[in-house]
């Protein structure tokens, strides 16, 4: 069955159309600025990527020139919308109410709505994105995967915070995490790739991309993991500031005479390895260029980044009670082989052992400790959209 990935930002969209036998892209792009003027970006697999500028005033123009472009007699993947069995949705937040990925209904749309309040920015995006592939494809069954919904396993020790207990009451207020499908899927690969049943092992996931967070997988299940009410809690981010003393906020809003707004903005958009480096870069690619060519602050943020990420692993390893795998994915995790090393260096205590040659390869699933290594440590490239794909076809088969 062919299954449609859509990813919908409220002025974007990225999509793929996954083959769930061969479990191959057949194409996937991107639609940018809607709603401004609007911008396609197609790439059937083993063609040529083609960017077309077409107006978009809505999500619904935007997914009927993604269908046109899947289906155009000449560049297209498929012959008409018929061979397109399900559609799955990634949805940000999910709150308590799911736990799994969910056939999407009147009664589940009613329930994302719900949560938009812990997710302002993307919950509503993506339910605008779920209207619009309604619109276009009535009678496909779609399915929301959500972010949220592989840490709902967290123990309740680990996912309150230390607030008066009514605010968990009336609002919910709690940690939830995110990256819910990428802890997910790769955990289950690392197992999966190391010959091992995921039932009998401990397991740190390491999602370093723009935004980063950390995972404790215990026999499948996460128990803990870096982001909290919202994905601006835990490591150090690309422009996030990850863990701070909140009493800062009062601190600059004084000082500085910033509003609310402003100390979002700046938590957000301004701070992390983006911020720290005295704003040379959020890429891990420049910053590592300007700490060789002798920026100390962006050696800094080099430094605090790895430094905050070991210190997880390490939290992690004690809330498991022990690690066997750690494994790093996402575009940092994936990439930066300095970056690993320099967050391993700090966590030879666990028995922990880098193989240097194959820390430097690329591209695939990769163990990168020694054998002697009392902690197996692994490079996973995570892959949402095929894990999206894979939960729609459970439910709609
Ligand atoms: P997102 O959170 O937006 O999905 P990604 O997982 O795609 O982010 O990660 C993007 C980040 O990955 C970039 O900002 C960059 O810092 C980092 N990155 C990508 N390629 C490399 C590379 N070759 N070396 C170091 N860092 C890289």
């Amino acid at each position: 069955m062919n299954i449609l990935v859509i990813n919908c930002g409220s002025s974007s969209l990225k999509y793929q159309l996954i083959d769930s036998e061969t479990e191959k892209a057949l194409a996937k792009g991107l639609c940018e600025r809607i709603g401004i003027d609007g911008r396609l970006t197609y790439s059937p697999a083993g063609g040529e990527k083609e960017v077309t500028d077409a107006p978009m005033p809505t999500h619904t123009e935007a997914i009927q020139l993604v269908l046109d472009a899947l289906t155009n007699e000449k560049t297209g993947v498929i012959k008409s919308l018929d061979e397109v069995g399900a559609v799955g949705h990634r949805v940000v937040h999910g709150g308590e109410k799911f736990a799994s990925s969910s056939l999407i209904t009147d009664e589940m749309l009613a329930a994302v709505e719900e949560c938009n309040d812990l997710a302002p920015l993307h919950n509503p995006a993506n339910l605008i994105g779920i209207d619009a592939c309604k619109k276009c494809m009535p009678g496909v069954p779609m399915v929301g995967v959500f972010d949220t919904a592989f840490h709902q396993t967290m123990p309740k020790e680990a996912y309150m915070y230390a607030l008066p207990y009514e605010y968990y009451e009336k609002y919910k207020v709690r940690r939830y995490g995110f990256h819910g499908t990428s802890h997910s899927f790769v955990s289950k690969r690392t197992a999966e790739f190391l010959g091992k049943d995921i039932k009998d092992m401990k397991i740190i996931v390491c999602h370093l991309g723009n935004g980063s967070s950390i995972s404790a997988v215990k026999n499948g299940e996460s128990i803990d993991t870096s982001m909290g009410l919202t994905p601006l809690e835990g490591v150090i981010m690309g422009t996030r500031s990850g863990d701070i003393d909140p009493a800062i906020l009062e601190f600059l809003a004084k000082k500085e005479d910033m509003s609310i707004a402003d100390l979002n903005n700046m938590l957000n958009k301004k701070s992390g390895v983006y911020g720290l480096s005295g704003g040379v870069s959020s890429d891990f690619r420049d910053l590592g260029e300007a700490a060789a060519a002798g920026n100390d602050k962006a050696q800094l943020a080099l430094d605090a980044f790895a430094y905050r990420v070991a210190k997880y692993v390490g939290a992690y390893a004690a809330a498991m009670n022990g690690v066997d795998a750690i494994a790093f994915t996402a575009g940092v995790g994936e990439n930066d082989a300095d970056t690993r090393k320099a967050i391993l260096s700090r966590l030879t205590f666990l028995g922990l052992e880098l193989d240097e040659e194959a820390n430097k390869k690329r591209g695939e699933d990769n163990i990168i400790s020694t054998p002697d290594s009392k902690v197996t440590v692994c490079v996973i490239p995570t892959n949402e959209e095929l894990a999206i794909a894979r939960e729609t076809l459970a439910l709609v088969k």
